[in-house]
């Protein structure tokens, strides 16, 4: 399956998507990931990244898509993929439909998490990520690590990302409305778009997206 994962930060996009895809073994490609990935190994990518990422921005369409479509490439995502975090614009969606055309395949479908705002803003005030990896991600008090400050997964030491502080939460939640949620008419237009309420426990979520997605 090819699916895209849409909702605005906070909507548990990254926790979802790493259940989602375990199950549809597909690979859980994430741009956010990808780019903290970059940022510990201290590349050039990654410097460039954390500028526009510190500030809630979305890093630059040239760099994501490039990065993105060689991630896409890989072996491992030739029967199927999980996006999540990209597209996260118009352009990119374009982008993508362009890459998906050439290789002649299509998208399954667009999940889209639903979640109110001033949940949002408790989720990602409580969030946090692992320094070894990124894609192990706990809250402090609906999904606590058992031991504080440390991963469950492989022990890495727990901390807030940069983004995650609360001036650009803002920031990235007023992008999200003006640049990611058009590409939700963009899709619909196609057809593709599944909508679940992301409120609930993680289990109950994971259940409805796959509900949703032999639905749709
Ligand atoms: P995420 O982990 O998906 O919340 O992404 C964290 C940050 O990485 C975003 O706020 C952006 O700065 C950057 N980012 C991730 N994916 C993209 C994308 N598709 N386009 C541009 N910037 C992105």
């Amino acid at each position: 399956m090819r699916i895209v994962l849409v909702g605005p930060p906070g909507a548990g996009k990254g926790t979802q998507a790493t259940r989602l895809a375990e199950k549809l073994r597909v690979p859980h490609v994430s741009t956010g990931d990808l780019f903290r990935a970059n940022i510990s190994r201290q590349t050039e990518l990654g410097k460039l990244a954390k500028s526009y990422m510190d500030a809630g921005n979305l890093v630059p369409d040239e760099v994501t898509i490039a990065m993105a479509k060689d991630r896409m490439e890989q072996p491992d995502a030739e029967s199927g993929f999980l996006l999540d975090g990209f597209p996260r614009n118009v352009a990119q969606a374009e982008a993508l439909d362009e890459l998906l055309r050439t290789e002649g395949i299509e998208l399954d479908a667009v999940l889209d998490l639903e979640v109110p705002e001033e949940e949002i803003v408790k989720r990602i005030a409580g969030r946090r990520t692992c320094r070894k990896d990124s894609a192990h991600v706990f809250h402090v008090t609906y999904s606590p690590p058992e031991k504080e400050g440390v991963c469950d997964v492989c022990g890495g030491e727990l901390y807030q990302r940069d983004d995650d502080a609360e001036g650009t939460v803002r920031k990235r939640l007023e992008v999200y409305h003006t640049q990611t949620e058009p590409i939700i008419d963009y899709y619909k237009a196609q057809g593709l778009v599944v909508t679940i309420s992301s409120l609930g426990p993680v289990d109950e979520i994971t259940r409805r997206a796959l509900e949703a997605l032999k639905r749709g």
